[in-house]
């Protein structure tokens, strides 16, 4: 089979074995697979320089081939399934530590993480297989980490007891992420305030919902005028100076939500501690969501309430320039590699 690796900070094309599924696994044909802003930090060794050798991709929607002892609980051969959870997490977690019992599989003492959608089959752990209806095409595979990052960013805002009908701002909303925040949050009842760079990225935010888009070097200025401050601000930026305007776009006791994972070269967040008391914010991180949250999240994509936007697609051999595009910003939403095998 075909699959794409990265070999010491390289990116290669390889003709592999087709895996054999394991005790509890199942044996998956891929019919689509999403390109992650994370995937090109890992292929760019953006973070803390790390370049390391392995399996690529971690959104994806396939078909269940075989299956392993005991993955019958769990999915039938034939079911359509989408995978990956956003990678960290989604490969494994025992569900019966501190963490797992507490809500928090991504944080389990034995996870696992699944990588390896950039290919035509991979064995994945049944359990964190989630099927989805004939609504879902494959164009929303990345609703498998894109969506689900973004759906558990807004539950943050639940959780932190955001009232739906509040103002809230969503910095990087055009991207991958921002465009299914845009719509998740308009669903659950929120004003969106879709912020982003450029006319043309701030009509597509318009599209999907948003009670106002506003470009980063206006949207603090007219924020303070009109409405005073947000109650929440959702960064998904992969910028520092997106950490900064989702601080200062906060009202007092406001929440921030940090999501993007900014290069490493990109520095630091820094935040005055009499600004912090003045404001009283909340400052937390949300990462990637479990498989209870992927099944919600499917259903309100069957539903029509969250759409993917997809503006790339191209088999396997064109991933290294899908980078390329990818890193100049050249495309809205994202894009789908829907030839495994090309
Ligand atoms: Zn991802
Ligand atoms: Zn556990």
């Amino acid at each position: 089979m075909r699959a794409a690796r990265l070999e010491d900070g390289g990116l290669h094309i390889r003709d592999l074995p087709i895996p054999e599924p394991g005790d509890g696994e199942a044996l998956v044909r891929m019919s689509a697979a999403g390109v992650c802003h994370s995937d090109l930090h890992l292929v760019r060794g953006d973070w803390f320089g790390i370049t390391g050798t392995g399996a690529l991709g971690h959104e994806g929607i396939g078909i269940v081939e075989a299956l392993g002892a005991g993955a019958d609980a769990y999915v039938a051969v034939g079911d359509r399934v989408i995978l990956g959870l956003g990678g960290a997490g989604g490969g494994y977690w025992c569900g019966s530590c501190r963490y797992c019992l507490a809500g928090h599989p991504r944080h389990c003492v034995q996870t696992r993480a699944l990588m390896g959608t950039f290919a035509e089959y991979l064995t994945v752990w049944a359990p964190a297989l989630v099927k989805i209806p004939d609504a879902l095409t494959d164009q929303d595979a990345p609703l498998a980490c894109g969506g689900l990052t973004a759906y558990g960013a807004v539950k943050k805002m639940v959780n932190h007891h955001v009232m739906p009908g509040r103002a809230i701002a969503i910095i990087g909303a055009a991207g991958g992420l921002g465009h299914y925040a845009v719509q998740i949050a308009s669903a659950f009842g929120y004003e969106v305030i879709g912020v982003d760079v450029g006319p043309e990225r701030l009509d597509f935010v318009k599209s999907l919902g948003a009670a106002m888009a506003l470009d980063a070097s206006e949207a603090l200025d007219v924020v303070r005028a009109e409405i005073g401050g947000v109650d929440a601000s959702l960064i998904f930026s992969a910028k520092i100076a997106g950490f900064n305007l989702g601080f200062e776009l906060l009202g007092r006791r406001g929440l921030m939500v940090c999501v993007g994972m900014p290069a490493t070269s990109e520095g630091n967040i820094e935040i005055n501690p009499f600004t912090l008391f003045g404001k009283d914010a909340t400052i937390i991180y949300s990462a990637v969501g479990n498989v209870e949250d992927m099944r919600e999240l499917v259903h309100l994509a069957a539903t029509g309430k969250v759409k993917s936007h997809v503006s790339r697609t191209g088999p396997l051999t064109d991933l290294a320039s899908i980078f390329d595009e990818l890193e100049g910003a050249r495309y809205l939403g994202r894009a789908v590699i829907t030839d495994l095998a090309g």
